[in-house]
């Protein structure tokens, strides 16, 4: 089934514990597009970059089955920048400078060849924007999923307020569970959140795995532990990609089926941190990732 992703192509700086980047290839849809093309044939893209932009990248992008004819290139102007520096910890991060540039008025044009698409995943990036494409397809998609950002619980709220009402799963982390719900709990704040619009909630808990949870039922993958994480930069995206990308494969958005879906997108998650920016998920091969998958089944089997 056909997947649409909105959401940032991106410059990224990153700084961690075991090295720093200059400008590197990021964004919340670059990540998720990739992930997703290890499940998905028809993957189509909407997002606005520079013409600073590699188009090497945008090959890229092609060569891994990604349909970028909604990825709109703004002569004259940069691409969206985001800087980011982690703690030692590594589950934590700053934002040190971001650089709207194309962002501003981003103004998500839909190709006519995306409007059958099933399944939608708004990832992270101004509310609005992400409503505005829902309100330009045509037909609802069978679902559509929501990722978002502490940046836009604090400046947008309302805006993301109006948007929750309109989708079906929500994908955010423990943070920002408990910052959009001033609850400390996460299963109150998965409550809360049910409340609001989302009948499915994932809230991720970085390498303490991820809990999904729907109508009287919660499901907890672990994460794998690894021995390092290099960088965790878009680690939730490309969970997000995983995620949806084996729904849209599938076509089958039953609770067992979303149980499975959160495990493929913690496998692609776990590869993700093992280099920095989107090195990893570039160069992947399925045997690689059923592998993978295979060490999630064995990591938290036990016999009664
Ligand atoms: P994650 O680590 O999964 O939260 O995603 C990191 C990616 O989000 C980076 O590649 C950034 O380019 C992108 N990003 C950071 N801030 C924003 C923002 N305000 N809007 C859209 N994308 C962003």
């Amino acid at each position: 089934m056909s997947l649409l992703t909105v959401g940032s192509v991106a410059f990224d700086a990153l700084e961690t514990p075991f090295g720093k980047t200059d400008k590197i290839i990021g964004g919340s849809a670059t990540y998720i597009t990739l992930s997703a093309s290890y499940f998905t044939q028809e993957n189509n893209l909407v997002a606005v970059v520079g013409d600073d932009f590699p188009q090497t990248m945008i090959d890229n992008l092609n060569q891994h089955g990604v349909r970028t004819e909604g990825l709109q290139v703004r002569v004259g102007e940069k691409t969206f920048f985001w800087s980011g520096k982690y703690h030692n910890d590594m589950n934590t991060r700053d934002t040190v400078e971001v650089q709207l540039n194309v962002m501003e008025g981003f103004d998500p044009i839909i190709p006519e060849s995306y409007q059958d698409c099933q399944y939608l995943m708004l990832g992270n990036t101004a509310p609005a924007i992400q409503q505005t494409v829902i309100e330009r397809l045509k037909n609802r998609p069978k679902l559509i999923v929501l990722d978002t950002m502490n940046l836009w619980i604090e400046i947008a709220n309302s805006d993301l307020m109006s948007l929750l009402k309109l989708v079906d799963v929500l994908v955010l982390n423990d943070e920002e569970a408990r910052q959009l719900t001033h609850e400390y709990s996460v299963v109150k704040a998965a409550a809360k959140i049910r409340t609001m619009g989302p009948k499915t909630v994932i809230i991720k808990k970085g390498e303490h795995g991820a809990l999904l949870f729907s109508e009287g039922q919660i499901f907890f993958a672990p994460a794998l532990p690894l021995e390092s994480v290099f960088d965790p930069t878009g680690a939730g995206d490309t969970f997000a990609g995983g995620f949806i990308g084996h729904l849209a494969k599938t076509d089958d958005i039953s609770f067992e089926n979303m149980k499975r879906a959160v495990i493929y997108g913690s496998a692609m998650a776990s590869f993700c941190v093992e280099k920095f920016g989107t090195e990893r998920i570039m160069n992947l091969t399925q045997h690689e990732i059923q592998t993978r998958v295979n060490e999630f089944v064995t990591l938290s089997a036990f016999g009664l």
